[in-house]
């Protein structure tokens, strides 16, 4: 884990950015470390959840969006759950990632063309297409073989299909997306 330097000055229309875009007032924080004691996923962060808490509130963009841990979250919630400030943490979480991403500030690009994989088979069948979401995924990332071996042990149970199925609306759900990139390109 790397030790976090509050140094660089601060930036506060990230800040605000964040604030307004998550609805969440990162001030309020006061450092507890509840969220990092519950979350699955901090072994794994430059940054536990809490530093990134901590961070925010110093304005620390660079650090923040260059960051692993803002990739590496899995939104599962359990900050938010343990927060006694009744912040909504996985939200910030959420958020920076969003930030990180507009900004093409991706410090974990495997994670990022999985999500893109995951969304664009939503899109397309108006639901998760899993094989399509796994090859898209192996052959953009370049880890071919990538649970290979799971395949045939899941399709034996007919846990997942062979060819996609579509639902019944998924027009609206493609609709859904064009709203949301209208609208994130109005706003940024
Ligand atoms: S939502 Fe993210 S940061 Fe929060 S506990 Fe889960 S993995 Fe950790
Ligand atoms: S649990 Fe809430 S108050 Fe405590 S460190 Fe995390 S965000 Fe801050």
């Amino acid at each position: 884990m790397d030790s976090i330097n509050l140094s660089n000055k601060t930036d506060w229309s990230f800040i605000e950015e964040v604030a307004e875009k998550s609805g969440q007032n990162p001030s309020l924080c006061y450092q507890c470390g509840n969220c990092t004691a519950g979350c699955p996923y901090s072994h794994f962060f430059d940054y536990p959840v809490s530093q990134i808490m901590r961070l925010l509130q110093a304005g620390q963009k660079d650090t923040i969006l260059n960051s692993k841990a803002i990739w590496l979250c899995a939104t599962c919630e359990t900050c938010t759950t343990r927060c006694p400030c009744e912040i909504d943490v996985a939200h910030i979480m959420d958020t920076l990632r969003i930030i990180a991403r507009r900004e093409n500030r991706v410090s974990e690009k495997d994670i990022k063309t999985f999500y893109d994989a995951f969304l664009s088979s939503v899109k397309q069948f108006g639901r998760l297409y899993e094989v399509g979401t796994l090859l898209t995924y192996n052959l953009k990332s370049g880890n071919i073989m990538t649970d290979a071996d799971l395949g045939p042990k899941v399709m034996s149970h007919n846990k997942i299909h062979f060819f996609p199925r579509s639902i019944k609306g998924k027009d609206q759900v493609a609709k859904i997306y064009e709203r949301y990139q209208d609208k994130a390109k109005k706003h940024g």
